[in-house]
C-alpha cells in the first residue's frame, strides 16, 4: 500500500523548495497575523535561509494541499516566489511560470509560544516547535570549538547566534525553565522532547542532561517524559547508561560525514579533540546496546559527501541497529561553506529514496522513527510514510493501522 500520485507530487515540491528555498518580500506577511494567529520561526539553533533577517519575522511552516509540512527557507531570487493575490498566498515558480502551491496555509502558533517561564523568560526560546508534537531545545546557543577554530565547517551556530539571539532573546537554558515549558507544551498535546547543543568549555552535558530530565520528570511524571538526549561522543562510554537510568528514552550522536578522511576535514574539533570518527562509531554502537535497537539516531550532513560514502555510511549504521538520517546540507549563513550550495534536488531525492528503501528493509518503524528524531516532518519522513500509506494526525500518532 501506498499513497496517492497528488501526494508523491507534493512531497517531490517539498523536496525541491527545501533546496532551492523561496523567495519573497517580507512585507506579504503583514497579510497574515504572524507572531500571533500563525507561527513565526524562531532560530535557536541554526538557519536555514540563506538571507539574514535579524528584527523580520517569517513563517515557521506552512502546508501543502494534503499537510505535507514545508519549513520557511528563504532563498534570495529562488525560482519559487511567494506571493499575495487576491487574499490568497500562493508559490508561483518563475522557471515552470505556473503557480505550483494554491492558497497554501500556515502553521498556527502554539499557545505555549505566548508564554513565560516564572522568571520572565519567553517560553519560545526554551522549546521550539517542530511540528507533530515534538519540542526541541537547545541548551547552549553557541558552541566552543569556534575559539579553537575547530568548528564542523557546514556549521553556524556561532553566527545564528550573533544574528538572533538578541533580537529574539536566546540565551543558555535553566533546567527549571526548560521543565515549565515542557509541562506547558505537553498540556496542550506536545509529545516528545529533545535536547542538544553546541559544545561548552567544561563539558558538563552529562551533568546538565541529568538534572534537566529530573526536572522534566518531578513535573510530568517518568511516563510520559519521552526525552530524546543528543550528545557529543564521550571519553568514557559507560556514561551512556546514565541518561538510560535517567528516564531518556531514546539518544543520539551526529556522526555528520562517513568518509573518514572526509571527517577529519569537515569536523576537526569532533576527530581532533574527542576521540576521532572511531570514537563516535564506538559511540552509536554503545548507544544501540544500552538504549536497544532503533533507540539511537545519526545525522549524515547530506550532501557533503559522494553519494557512494553516504549512502556506505547510512547501510553501515543501521547494521548497528542505529537509525540513520541523510539531513539536507545548506549553505548555511556564516558557516565555513556559506555561499556554496547543496546538490541538486533530484541528488537528495536519490538520496532519500535509497535510505526510505533502506530503513524499510531493516524493519525500521514509525515508532522507531518517531521516538528518535527531533523532527519527523522531513520530507525522508514523509516519503516512508507515503510508501507505506501510513497517516498520522496532527501529534505523529498512526490513524490508519
Ligand atoms: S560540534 Fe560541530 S555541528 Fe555541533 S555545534 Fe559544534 S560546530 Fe556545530
Amino acid at each position: 500500500m501506498s499513497g496517492t500520485k497528488e501526494q508523491l507530487e507534493e512531497i517531490r515540491i517539498k523536496n525541491e523548495m527545501q533546496v532551492e528555498g523561496i523567495d519573497f518580500d517580507p512585507a506579504v506577511f503583514g497579510n497574515l497575523e504572524l507572531g500571533s494567529e500563525y507561527e513565526e520561526a524562531v532560530y535557536t539553533l541554526y538557519t536555514m535561509d540563506r538571507k539574514s533577517h535579524p528584527g523580520i519575522d517569517v513563517p515557521e511552516c506552512f502546508f501543502t494541499k494534503s499537510g505535507y509540512r514545508i519549513h520557511t527557507r528563504w532563498i534570495p531570487d529562488s525560482k519559487y516566489h511567494l506571493e499575495y493575490t487576491d487574499g490568497k498566498f500562493n508559490i508561483y515558480s518563475r522557471q515552470e511560470n505556473k503557480t505550483v502551491l494554491e492558497d497554501i496555509r500556515f502553521e498556527k502558533r502554539p499557545r505555549y509560544f505566548g508564554l513565560k517561564t516564572s522568571d520572565g523568560t519567553d517560553m519560545r526560546s526554551v522549546a521550539e516547535d517542530r511540528g507533530y508534537g515534538k519540542l526541541f531545545t537547545t541548551y547552549s546557543n553557541e558552541c566552543s570549538l569556534r575559539d579553537q577554530g575547530l568548528m564542523c565547517k557546514f556549521c553556524n551556530i556561532n553566527s545564528t547566534k550573533a544574528c538572533y539571539g538578541e533580537p529574539q532573546n536566546l540565551t543558555w537554558k535553566t533546567p527549571k525553565q526548560i521543565a515549565e515549558t515542557v509541562e506547558e507544551a505537553y498540556s496542550e498535546g506536545y509529545r516528545s522532547w529533545k535536547i542538544c547543543g553546541g559544545f561548552i568549555p567544561e563539558r558538563r552535558e552529562l551533568e546538565y542532561y541529568l538534572d534537566v530530565a529530573e526536572a522534566i520528570i518531578d513535573r510530568v511524571g517518568p511516563d510520559d517524559f519521552h526525552g530524546i538526549a543528543q550528545i557529543g561522543a564521550p571519553n568514557d562510554l559507560n556514561v551512556i547508561g546514565k541518561y538510560k537510568e535517567a528516564g531518556y528514552s531514546a539518544i543520539g550522536t551526529n556522526l555528520e560525514v562517513w568518509n573518514p578522511h572526509l571527517f577529519q576535514y569537515v569536523c576537526p574539533g569532533k576527530a581532533q579533540l574527542f576521540g576521532g570518527q572511531k570514537n563516535w562509531i564506538d559511540t552509536l554502537k554503545e548507544e544501540a546496546a544500552v538504549f536497544g535497537r532503533y533507540r539511537a539516531l545519526t545525522t549524515f550532513v547530506s550532501g557533503i559527501e559522494d553519494r557512494s560514502s553516504l549512502l556506505d555510511g547510512i547501510e553501515k549504521v543501521i547494521e548497528m541497529g542505529v537509525i540513520p538520517l541523510p539531513a539536507q546540507w545548506n549553505s548555511n549563513v556564516g558557516s565555513e561553506f556559506e555561499g556554496q550550495r547543496t546538490p541538486e534536488p533530484g541528488w537528495h531525492w536519490d538520496i532519500i529514496d535509497k535510505t526510505t528503501d533502506i530503513w524499510i528493509k531493516n524493519g525500521v518503524t514509525w515508532e522507531d522513527i518517531y521516538e528518535t528524531n527531533a523532527q519527523v516532518d522531513r520530507a525522508i519522513h514523509d516519503l516512508y510514510r507515503w510508501k507505506l500509506g501510513i497517516e498520522i494526525d496532527g501529534v505523529g500518532r498512526v490513524v490508519n493501522e
